[in-house]
């Protein structure tokens, strides 16, 4: 299959165009075409047709389409199916909020993390995503609703550190001026914890926030829940999220989905609170959702406010993650999996 022009970096097209014996402006040209959402070479209107024809030999412009969509009637939140090139199908997920709109993206198609209470990971990692699917599922979210995105998160389907190289390509090209101009202080990336990939970042993209998903306070019931913590200890974790912070001056957050009868005490709002504290960082609670084939319920509400109102207690800022979508299973990797199920019935 050829690349994808939104594949390469500013830099990289540069080195292109001018491998072909064309001026370097050319590179500006393209760059901002492919960013404005052209479909193909011939709407690149200033580009001499030979140039777009040696290209069109080794290189597409496709962008990614929207298979499915949902659109919540109660808070207008859009959930999005997407085919890729190859078939393989992905989710993004567009959220309103007053100071505007915020997509959620996926980094790989399914996951090979393994957590327990996660729909994304069920069927493994098939492949990582490309640079460009990345971003074009931020593109195919702007041309849907005719709308500028302010802001992104990468907590879709996919662990994004594992796919760091592509993740860091994305990011270069969304913040450019000439690419969608969305600048890193409007992006959070959501890991579940590859504490090396933490400490590198603090260099590569220091003006992203950091969302850690961190679910348990003590590594016995983290390793249960999430096997990438047999890799990485919580302390491993911490010590990496203490360097990103002494090195960024920015707040990292932790995300702490709420599993009835599995992480939901008070006492594990104390060691939460052990773990966290002097540390320049915000929790969100999430009540978990409930996913058919993990068998985890919902912590009880009370449960929830009860464990949020300990860690404000005791100076550690926390906030109730706001369901939204919730009645088109907004919650990323089941529309994929619902798809593959279908298929596989068919
Ligand atoms: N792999 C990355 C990003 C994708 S998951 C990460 O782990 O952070 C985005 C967030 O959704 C993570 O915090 C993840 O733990 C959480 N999540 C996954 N399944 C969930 C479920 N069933 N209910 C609530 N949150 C869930």
């Amino acid at each position: 299959m050829k690349t994808n022009l939104r594949d390469l970096t500013y830099g990289e097209l540069e080195e292109l165009i001018i491998s072909l014996g064309e001026p370097r402006f050319r590179a500006k040209q393209i760059f901002s075409w492919l960013y404005r959402g052209v479909a193909s070479f011939d709407e690149m209107t200033n580009i001499p047709k030979s140039l777009k024809c040696r290209l069109l030999e080794d290189y597409s412009v496709s962008l990614i389409t929207i298979e499915e969509k949902y659109v919540s009637r109660l808070d207008e939140t859009r959930k999005y199916l997407l085919k890729l090139d190859d078939g393989n199908y992905i989710e993004s997920v567009l959220m309103k909020y007053h100071h505007g709109y915020t997509v959620c993206v996926s980094s790989q198609v399914g996951c090979r993390m393994g957590c327990a209470f996660c729909a994304s990971t069920i069927g493994g990692r098939i492949r990582n995503l490309t640079p460009s699917e990345i971003i074009g599922q931020v593109m195919a979210a702007e041309k849907d609703i005719g709308e500028r995105i302010s802001n992104i998160v990468m907590m879709g389907i996919g662990e994004p550190f594992d796919n760091f190289d592509n993740v860091m390509k994305f990011l270069e090209n969304v913040s450019h001026p000439d690419g969608l101009n969305i600048g890193h202080r409007h992006i959070t990336v959501s890991t579940c914890g590859l504490a090396d990939k933490i400490r590198e970042l603090a260099h590569r993209a220091p003006q992203i926030t950091l969302s850690i998903s961190l679910h348990a306070a003590n590594n016995e019931t983290r390793s249960q829940i999430m096997p990438v913590n047999r890799k990485y200890s919580i302390e491993a974790l911490l010590d990496a999220c203490r360097y990103y912070i002494e090195n960024t001056n920015r707040r990292v957050s932790f995300e702490y989905t709420l599993i009835a009868g599995v992480n939901d005490n008070t006492a594990a709002a104390s060691k939460l609170y052990n773990l966290l504290k002097g540390m320049l960082c915000h929790v969100n609670l999430i009540p978990v959702n409930a996913v058919s084939e993990t068998g985890f319920e919902k912590a009880d509400k009370a449960q929830v406010e009860a464990f949020r109102a300990y860690l404000e207690k005791h100076g550690i800022s926390a906030t109730i993650r706001r369901e939204m979508g919730s009645d088109i299973n907004a919650a990323c990797g089941q529309l994929r999996r619902n798809r593959l199920q279908t298929n596989n019935n068919k």
